[in-house]
């Protein structure tokens, strides 16, 4: 690629409202424009670098046997009221109608689409398992669209769906896409670590994240290094609503709770200002979940609260979806009255039960002025939760914690037949009988890829792209173009000589001053620079350059690609 042919438009300012570094250095090396909350635009340059993430995926889902395909985007509502998903998926569902007010969601993602593809095309066991994916646009209305591309609304995903008639199948699909998760994060040349999803669960879990270590990252996550325990702890911040509040001082009393209410009534309830009130339950009602904690003895049932004033969306969600808001697994607080361990609700959730009313054991009831360590279960778990720090023990018992910071750029998930039982996708086993089949599902954040590799890779001269992922691999820079023919020959010919080995190479004929031109060759990322001049001729040397490296060198065209290799 020519330059002088191209559109690059850097700036050295730091955009003002850019609170992290590769929203930042990609505002800057003009990687994204944005067009509005969580929406941007990728432009000609930052294509480059998406496609690269994107083709790295695309191999390693077809090495480990996906199959491709691309579902619609806007996927009718019936589909998600069969799965129960109209109602519970909460604010991040973009609803919108078409010209005959048939109702449509943008997707968030595609489970409900995938099951109805294999519904109908699926009749029997001898065509399973398989495995289906797609690199799509996805729409979420997130609550807090931040940092660029990292937590954008519209986002691009590589998501993968598999189909089995056994857990045993499923559960070899679920290793093999782990496995091909592990070898995508490697090319791509990222530090990246897989947990798990659960907090609680120690070993065999059903599901696990995929993060890229970077201290901006929104989750903490805890990894043992005396065994395989790695599990993500999900940081209170991601919820800046709920701080912990002091204990109650106030005894216990159970309160009555109107079915029908208004935001007053709550705000007396819960004894706190209005507007604190209005604000909390507007989070509520954004994602639509009542809060079950459960204990050894009894449920500390839900929070109740019903059709407020203004919230017109506001509806009471079940267990499944909290496990799915605080990205759990389904299921993970068990049913109620049965036992488990308080720390697999994480501290965001118990802040938010701490500053709220909780439930009493009589519907439409609930208790005010709960203390932790008095009234509820196991505070000092808790604590420990929040508090963990470097080398405590590992909750297995083997080994001790270190804790880092890190960004989700892929998620697997044993769905089970949650989906296939929903929607009656079955096939027929051996003996003729109509079986629900076992589903996985298995997500990389493609666009949010971009901006943790910078989070991980970058100077105070601007990005160090790894190697799978730079918009162009060699530099060519050439100096003076335009007044001087014979360096601007010898340019042409070497940027043909590189680009003929296969290398993907820019030639940078813009004529831009030497600071200039580097600056932009710097920011934008290219890992190799070679700058062509007059003076270097006339020694028979081209100056070369790493971007990792601190100084250049000056090497003959032979030495050059034998370096390039
Ligand atoms: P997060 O916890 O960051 O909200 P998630 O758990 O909701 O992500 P999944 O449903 O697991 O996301 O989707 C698969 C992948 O899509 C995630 O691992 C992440 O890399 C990416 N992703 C999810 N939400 C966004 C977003 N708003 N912007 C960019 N990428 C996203
Ligand atoms: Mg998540
Ligand atoms: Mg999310
Ligand atoms: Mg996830």
């Amino acid at each position: 690629m020519r330059l002088s042919q191209f559109h690059l438009n850097t700036t050295k300012e730091t955009p003002a409202d850019a609170e992290i570094v590769s929203h930042q250095l990609m505002l800057r090396a003009g990687l994204i424009r944005r067009l509005g909350a969580g929406l941007y635009t990728w432009t000609p340059l930052g294509l480059r670098v998406l496609r690269n993430v994107e083709t790295v995926v695309r191999e390693e889902m077809d090495r480990a046997g996906a199959l491709e395909v691309l579902m619609p985007s806007i996927q009718p509502k019936e589909l998600w009221q069969e799965t129960g998903r109209w109602e519970k998926f909460g604010g991040q569902l973009l609803k919108i109608k078409d010209r005959k007010q048939a109702d449509y969601v943008y997707g968030p993602t595609h489970e409900e689409v995938i099951t109805d593809f294999a519904r109908q095309e699926l009749r029997s066991y001898k065509q399973l398992p398989l495995n289906f994916y797609q690199i799509q646009t996805k729409f979420r209305d997130e609550i807090r669209p931040r940092f660029g591309v990292m937590r954008a609304r519209e986002f691009l995903m590589k998501d993968a769906y598999s189909f089995h008639l056994t857990p045993d199948c499923l559960a070899r699909t679920y290793q093999a896409m782990y496995d091909a998760y592990s070898r995508v994060f490697t090319r791509l040349g990222l530090r990246f670590r897989a947990v798990n999803a659960d907090t609680g669960a120690i070993g065999g879990s059903a599901s696990h994240e995929f993060h890229v270590l970077a201290d901006s990252g929104e989750d903490a996550i805890a990894f043992s290094d005396g065994s395989d325990y790695a599990a993500n702890i999900e940081m209170a911040e991601a919820l800046p609503l709920y701080p912990a509040r002091a204990p109650a001082a106030e005894p216990m009393t159970e309160v009555a709770t109107p079915t029908q209410t208004t935001c007053e009534t709550v705000a007396e309830l819960l004894g706190l200002p209005l507007e604190r009130t209005v604000k909390t339950v507007a989070l509520m009602s954004e994602h639509g979940f009542t809060l079950a904690l459960v204990r050894g003895d009894h449920a500390v049932n839900e929070i109740k609260l019903a059709k407020l004033p203004g919230l017109a969306d506001y509806r009471l969600a079940n267990e499944d979806e909290i496990a799915e808001y605080l990205g759990a697994q389904p299921g993970f607080l068990g049913p109620v009255g049965t036992r488990k361990p308080l720390h697999v609700i994480t501290d965001r959730t118990v802040a938010l039960m701490a500053d709220f009313v909780v439930g009493a054991n009589r519907d439409g009831f609930h208790l005010r002025g709960v203390n932790w360590g008095r009234d509820l279960p196991e505070p000092a778990l808790v604590a420990d939760i929040r508090n963990v720090v470097e080398g405590d023990p590992s909750p297995d018992g083997k080994g001790t914690l270190s804790i880092a910071r890190g960004i989700e750029v892929g998620h697997v998930f044993q769905l089970g037949q949650k989906y296939a039982d929903a929607m009656k996708a079955t096939v027929l086993d051996a003996n003729g009988k109509a079986q629900v089949m076992f589903m996985g599902c298995y997500g990389i954040g493609v666009s949010r890829i971009v901006a943790a590799a910078i989070e991980q890779n970058f100077d105070a001269n601007g990005i160090r792209w790894p190697a799978a992922m730079a918009p162009w691999q060699v530099a060519v820079c050439v100096i003076n173009p335009k007044d001087d023919a014979a360096v601007n020959a010898y340019a042409e010919r070497l940027y043909a000589a590189l680009s003929a080995k296969g290398l993907s190479v820019c030639l940078d004929d813009r004529g831009l001053r030497p600071g200039a031109m580097f600056g932009d060759i710097e920011l934008i990322g290219i890992p190799h620079r070679v700058v062509v001049s007059d003076r270097g001729l006339q020694a028979g040397t081209l100056e070369y350059r790493q971007r990792s490296a601190d100084a250049s060198e000056n090497l003959t065209e032979s030495e050059l690609l034998a370096r390039l290799g």
